[in-house]
């Protein structure tokens, strides 16, 4: 018996090996679901979701691009006949500061992690809708809430806090349909997507910040988004769930 059985989930930008997704994704697996992986490069999406076990799906899907994220959807409710959970994960990061934001970075930031964020919900919202079922678990950060102060610039910062603000609207706006939508406010998880990019002094700062002093774990999101994507959190949404260390007790 696991927590998942006989449910669907989707996980976007899970192809990356050590990342949140993907510990995600096989947290879920193990808990029982049949899971879909979408990614930019279907090779690596498939990859990944051959790494889960049998029955998963990889699939190519740029966020960014509302007829791929509509297609990926159909595909897969054609397939399972529903899609019970849906993470927003997939995210880009910048370490600009504000005066270099060039139009293009702002694109891209914003882009993948609240249009895509925007436009994947939508492809599966009215299935969950039609079911009166469904969990939506976004991906915003620890950056959103004390303005960066890991990695991210002012652009990110604001693409995850405008992941906050949707994710409250669409739970207000969706849950007379049962349809829960929560955010998760990671802090700083030791991901590929800062790897190599920290400077010894910066990792040392950061730490210093966090009360259990220690690094997240990807297993530490992982978790978060079991929680908020099974029935445990039935009763939760429009939640912002910190996963920090205790890094904004104040
Ligand atoms: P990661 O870089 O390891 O993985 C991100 C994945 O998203 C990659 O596989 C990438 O190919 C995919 N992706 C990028 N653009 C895409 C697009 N347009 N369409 C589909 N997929 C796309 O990152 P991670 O550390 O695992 O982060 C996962 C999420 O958690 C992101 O939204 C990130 O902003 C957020 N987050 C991470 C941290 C951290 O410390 N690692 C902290 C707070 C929030």
């Amino acid at each position: 018996m696991g927590l998942m059985d006989n449910k669907f989930v989707i996980v976007t930008g899970a192809a990356s090996a050590r990342g949140l997704g993907k510990a995600t994704a096989q947290l879920f697996a193990e808990q029982g679901a049949t899971v879909a992986i979408l990614d930019l490069d279907a090779a690596a999406a498939e990859a990944a979701a051959a790494d889960l076990g049998e029955g998963h799906r990889g699939l190519a899907c740029d966020v960014t691009d509302k007829a791929a994220c509509e297609a990926a959807a159909r595909d897969l409710e054609g397939e399972w006949g529903r899609i019970d959970v849906l993470v927003n994960n997939a995210g880009i990061t910048q370490p600009l500061k504000f005066m270099e934001i060039a139009p293009e970075n702002y694109e891209a930031v914003l882009d993948v992690n609240l249009r895509g964020t925007l436009y994947m919900s939508q492809a599966v919202v009215p299935g969950m809708r039609a079911r009166k079922y469904g969990s939506i678990v976004n991906l915003s950060s620890v950056s959103a809430q004390r303005g960066g102060g890991i990695f991210g610039g002012p652009h990110y910062s604001a693409a995850k806090a405008g992941v906050l603000g949707l994710t409250k609207a669409m739970a207000r706006e969706l849950a007379p349909d049962n349809v829960r939508v929560n955010a998760i406010c990671p802090g700083f998880i030791a991901t590929d997507i800062t790897a190599g990019k920290l400077t010894p002094e910066m990792h040392e700062q950061i730490l210093a910040d966090i009360p259990m002093g220690r690094a997240g774990a990807a297993s530490d999101v992982a978790g978060c988004a079991l929680f908020l994507g099974s029935d445990l959190s039935a009763y939760c949404t429009g939640t912002e769930v910190d996963v920090n260390g205790g890094s904004l007790i104040h």
